[in-house]
């Protein structure tokens, strides 16, 4: 037979979509999908194979085209798709605030509190006292200004909205001076200058990459200037042959010529780090108290909270930025409120936010804190029991991510996995694809899991997902 006549054979073989879907109807395993996701599978399964028969009509056995076949592939293919797609992991990388892992892990009474607020009617934007409409703002705002020292406070969906909102109220049209050490760009194309350009302000850029004095700042401001904007650099620092201008002389300077200052701290963290070791890294409280007209910083990075953008500041800016338009735009909605206002009032106790915030419990722990964890991992992963499995406690570095504290090195356990016949791109794979997917890392060709980042409940969850990877090997192997 030449290969356009058995293609054609083959495509007539495939069963209709109907006729497919008919199979999955009856299939025990397929009971409880919905009959659009069976469509979808069936489709997609049909689509597949005559793809595979134009391709290599001679790759197919005997009955790889029968009923059984295609119905137990539709199948599968159903169950991928009827998997919620946002989905838990496992993140044993050791970066603590990592953005495509969902950056901060919650406190535990953040959690209960969504649930609180989402289960029930609250008081989101109504004042109890009065009786009438009130401020969803209300919620954190005291709190804010309680554990910072500002004014006034003010909460948007993300910081990169904060930072928008912030300048389209007090510069659009005029210009806003900054350094050109501090023209950043982070993660998911928020740029500085982009940013600057959607909200209407004209960006004026001052000093050199390296070294900035203050007399740029002073020739720079003219009748056109609108505000002093000082942004941290996150994720990457300037070393060597270095200036900037702090905080302190930037207010001095800006109080001389009527001007405000803003500054868009990142990260933006409560917890002076050095008193754990760690780098300073400049608090939310140091800002304020340095004069800083407006400050903007993230919910999620160090401060351990939800998505959220926090804006602190003078009353009169404050409002100025409530009343504008955008504000209704970038509104901040009733769960993260929730979580943000539980995550605030641990701050109240910073020995407790510390205990009690994952993000923060991750970076201060020091690596012989974090032994009997490695200890537990590498135990659990010895009673699977299989010889091809080889693991051992090795030294790691983790780092606090999501542009947060980019210099800093946390020296940390990990735990290596060997699995004889599987290099660690196969290990990798293989554990990024268990039902709760385990993400790790290669490090000197070799897959390891980083424990920082890990809690001790998910232990048992990698130990028999390895187990699983080694026997299905196995099974491969001839
Ligand atoms: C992370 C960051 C932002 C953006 O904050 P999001 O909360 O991610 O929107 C803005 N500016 C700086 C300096 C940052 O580090």
């Amino acid at each position: 037979m030449n290969t356009d006549s058995n293609k054609q054979e083959r495509l007539r073989a495939l069963p209709a979509v109907d006729r497919l879907v008919g199979l999955l109807d009856m299939h025990d395993a397929a009971a409880a999908i919905a009959r659009s996701v069976k469509v979808r599978a069936a489709r997609d399964t049909i689509d597949a194979y005559r793809k595979r028969i134009l391709q290599a009509p001679e790759g197919f056995a005997a009955n790889d085209l029968s009923d059984a076949a295609i119905l137990q592939a539709a199948v599968a293919r159903a169950e991928y798709l009827n998997r919620p797609k946002l989905r838990r992991t496992i993140n044993a990388t050791g970066i603590i605030i990592h953005t495509n892992l969902g950056r901060s892990l919650l406190a535990r009474s953040a959690i209960e509190n969504i649930a609180e607020i989402a289960a029930h009617y609250s008081n989101l934007e109504y004042n109890l006292e009065k009786g009438k409409r009130g401020s969803r703002y209300t919620a954190v705002e005291d709190i804010l200004c309680e554990i910072s020292g500002a004014q006034a406070a003010m909460v948007v969906n993300n910081n990169a909205a904060g930072v928008l909102l912030c300048l389209d109220t007090m510069a659009r049209g005029r210009e806003v001076i900054v350094s050109r050490g501090e023209l950043i760009e982070i993660g998911g194309s928020f740029r500085i200058p982009d940013v600057m350009a959607k909200s209407g302000a004209i960006l004026k850029e001052i000093g050199t990459t390296n070294r900035t004095h203050l007399r740029d700042y002073e020739n720079a401001i003219s009748a056109d200037t609108a505000l002093l904007l000082k942004v941290h650099t996150s994720n990457y620092r300037i070393l060597g042959f270095t200036a900037s201008v702090g905080l302190n002389e930037l207010v001095e300077l800006a109080a001389r010529r009527n001007l405000p200052v803003m500054e868009d701290l990142g990260s933006g963290t409560f917890i002076d780090f050095s008193r754990y070791g760690l780098v300073h890294e400049p608090t939310v409280q140091e800002s304020i108290a340095a004069g800083a007209d407006i400050v903007t910083f993230s919910g999620d990075k160090l401060l351990g909270g939800p998505q959220a953008g926090i804006i602190l500041g003078r009353p009169e800016r404050i409002d100025a930025i409530r009343k504008n338009p955008l504000t209704r735009a970038l509104r901040i909605d009733k769960m993260t409120l929730a979580a943000l206002e539980a995550t605030l009032r641990l701050y109240r106790n910073p020995e407790q936010a510390v205990e009690a915030i994952p993000t923060l419990n991750g970076i201060t722990r020091s690596k012989e804190a974090l032994r009997p964890r490695a200890e537990l991992l590498l135990r659990a992963i010895e009673a699977i029991g299989n010889p091809r499995i080889h693991s051992a406690i090795v030294d790691a570095a983790s780092q606090a991510g999501g542009g947060s504290l980019p210099l800093l090195e946390m020296p940390s356990l990990a735990v290596s996995l060997d699995i004889s016949g599987l290099g660690p791109n196969d290990i990798e794979i293989a554990l990024r694809n268990q039902p709760i997917p385990i993400i790790g890392r290669i490090e000197s060709g070799r897959f390891v899991m980083d424990v920082r980042t890990l809690c001790d409940a998910e232990i048992g969850v990698i130990a028999a997902s390895i187990e699983l990877i080694a026997s299905a090997s196995v099974e491969k192997s001839p």
